[in-house]
């Protein structure tokens, strides 16, 4: 399927499963599973399924994904194209397959900062932009200039500038539609010894390397770093967006729980972004909800990561999203959204 690519591998239906293709290790399997290399072969590979009017699902690091059990009339095209390499002094730019955590570590070798508090982020480099992946402080918007795309509906391979994917707070207009294919991305990264202020260590900046190491470490002890033998990893990272509501729900909220300190951020259009970690708990889901015997239950180390416990199902896993995302709703009247892309199945 992958046209010249002799680097195709067709991986046979009975084989594999999107339970063996997704951190959270739910879901059932693709009709089959096509694995591209080459940028080249991840657009002709697509290009061929459409014309053919067969459903596809690209799949990076299957880090934010939910697919529904069962057989699954779709085709699994990974995103295998590697690489990372220097443009100029400057520019960093990868194949879409390049585990993104390798290109941090490509460009703190190389004494560039901009994305060393994006370390320890699952997946592939191809899928930052698609929710413009962001932590402590950084978004990958921040740095990213252009993306080479492979556009399904018009059959062009072109680099499109960041600013044309409408990138914003966990969104891209690349997100939910799947109208193209990142191939390649290009960051502009810039010198420096020290990190970015740190907002997890009020400000401070810290040596590239020694930034990066701390990043890692501090998103490890909340799960947050892929780990097989660690359950409160088998998530697909934070399950619900940080909600933005007007000041006036905020205030309700804040007054209702009686707390000092609940944490709310100004947003540029007036209206305030909460924390749906600090939401979850006040509305009575702790830590490791719903307890000991179920197969999905919230990590014990981040409210917001709902995990599979070596057993669950998608049908789990969705039953728990359900349930949290109802308690909160009713406590506060708040509509949490899921972050991960939804295959098959619905919250
Ligand atoms: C433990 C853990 C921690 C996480 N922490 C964070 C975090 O701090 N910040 C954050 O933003 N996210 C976080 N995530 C979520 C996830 O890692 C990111 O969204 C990541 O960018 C997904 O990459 P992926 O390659 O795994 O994408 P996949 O899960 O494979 O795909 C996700 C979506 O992107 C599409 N897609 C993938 N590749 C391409 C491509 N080349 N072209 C077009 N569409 C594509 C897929 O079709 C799908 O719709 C975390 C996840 C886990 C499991």
């Amino acid at each position: 399927m992958c046209g010249h690519g002799s680097q195709t591998t067709v991986v046979g239906v009975s084989d594999s499963s999107f339970a063996s293709l997704t951190t959270l290790r739910v879901g059932g399997e693709p009709r089959a599973i096509i694995r591209c290399t080459s940028a080249e072969q991840l657009a002709e590979t697509v290009a061929a399924l459409d014309a053919a009017g067969e459903e596809l699902l690209v799949v990076g690091g299957g880090s934010n994904l939910v697919v529904a059990d069962g057989p699954l009339d779709l085709t699994a095209v990974i995103v295998a194209n590697g690489g990372i390499s220097l443009v100029d002094a400057t520019t960093v730019r990868a194949g879409a397959g390049a585990v993104w955590d390798d290109v941090v570590a490509f460009a703190v070798s190389h004494g560039l900062g901009g994305i060393e508090a994006l370390s320890g982020i699952p997946g592939s480099a191809g899928a930052t932009p698609v929710q413009n992946v962001g932590a402590y402080g950084a978004e990958i918007s921040d740095v990213l200039t252009r993306v080479r795309l492979w556009n399904r509906r018009t059959g062009v391979d072109e680099w499109v500038p960041a600013e044309s994917l409408d990138l914003a707070y966990r969104y891209s207009n690349l997100k939910f539609t799947a109208r193209a294919v990142v191939l390649e991305i290009e960051l502009r990264l810039r010198p420096a010894e020290l990190s970015a202020p740190l907002r997890h260590l009020g400000g401070e900046r810290l040596p590239l390397v020694q930034a990066r190491a701390n990043i890692v470490e501090t998103r490890r002890s909340k799960g947050m770093v892929l780990d097989t033998a660690d359950h409160d990893t088998w998530s697909a990272g934070s399950f619900f967006t940080n909600p933005i509501v007007a000041t006036e729900c905020a205030d309700t909220i804040a007054a209702e729980v009686g707390e000092a300190g609940m944490p709310r951020f100004a947003q540029p259009d007036g209206r305030e972004k909460l924390s749906a970690a600090w939401l979850i708990e006040r509305a009575g889901f702790p830590r490791g909800y719903p307890g000991a015997c179920a197969p999905a239950r919230l990590s014990t180390k981040h409210t917001l990561a709902l995990t599979n416990r070596g057993s669950a199902t998608s049908d789990d896993i969705v039953a728990l999203a359900r349930d949290v995302r109802a308690g909160v709703e009713k406590r506060f009247g708040v509509i949490l959204e899921p972050e991960p892309v939804w295959v098959g199945v619905g919250i």
